[in-house]
């Protein structure tokens, strides 16, 4: 999953952004609100981590225009303790959830795992889908309850599409979920995954839409 931080905070961000990685989402990170504004029109994220009180453009700002362009990327508002009034504010712009600062890392990590899930329409703690398993929280992956090991990056490429039945992700799209902006990657990465995947989940679980991309057939 790609994700975009958006904060201001040099300390904070180093620290969040390095957890995030190490639960290995793909992680933006941006110290501005006009940068943020500019990533969201130009990328497309799993779940922005958004600070309020951010130079040149304030978080609420950003908020209200990634909803005016129709955006139902799930938001999460970091704001303080005390700071009630800007949680109301956020919520009711359009933000999933709020998570306070200073933050713990590890209610972060499972507010962000909540809101991924609910923005696939999934109420429970894992992505299931014709015996094909995935739990963020734990990272086990299972086919008919056997447990299966997949790399990292196996992981990042499969998860979206296993979370959304039936959507078509090109190469591009898969590619986005498994780098940051910082990456290299290689021409054939996202191929030599799905290879991968189909080893260990079976060579049809996920089909090959030619010219299109990849996806995980509903039925
Ligand atoms: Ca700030």
């Amino acid at each position: 999953m790609r994700l975009l931080l958006v904060e201001d905070d040099t300390m904070i961000g180093e620290a969040v952004l390095d957890a995030l990685r190490g639960a290995h989402y793909a992680v933006d990170w941006v110290r501005d609100g006009e940068m943020a504004d500019t990533a969201l029109g130009s990328q497309t994220y799993d779940l922005v981590l958004l600070d309020l009180g951010l130079p040149k453009r304030d978080g609420l700002d950003v908020l209200r225009r990634l909803r005016a362009r129709k955006s139902t990327t799930p938001v999460l508002i970091a704001t303080a303790r005390d700071a009630i009034g800007d949680r109301v504010a956020g919520l009711d712009a359009g933000a999933d959830d709020y998570v306070v600062k200073p933050y713990d890392i590890d209610e972060l990590q499972a507010r962000i795992r909540a809101a991924l899930r609910r923005g696939a329409g999934q109420a429970g703690p894992a992505f299931s889908h014709k015996g094909v398993s995935l739990n963020p929280a734990t990272r086990e992956a299972s086919v008919n309850n056997v447990p299966v090991q997949l790399s990292a990056r196996e992981w990042a490429v499969l998860e979206p599409m296993l979370s959304r039945p039936g959507v078509v992700f090109s190469r591009a799209q898969l590619e986005e979920k498994l780098f940051s902006w910082k990456d290299e990657v290689s021409s054939n990465a996202v191929e030599v995954y799905i290879h991968g995947v189909r080893k260990k989940l079976g060579p049809d679980f996920i089909q090959t839409v030619r010219g299109l991309g990849y996806l995980v057939p509903r039925a």
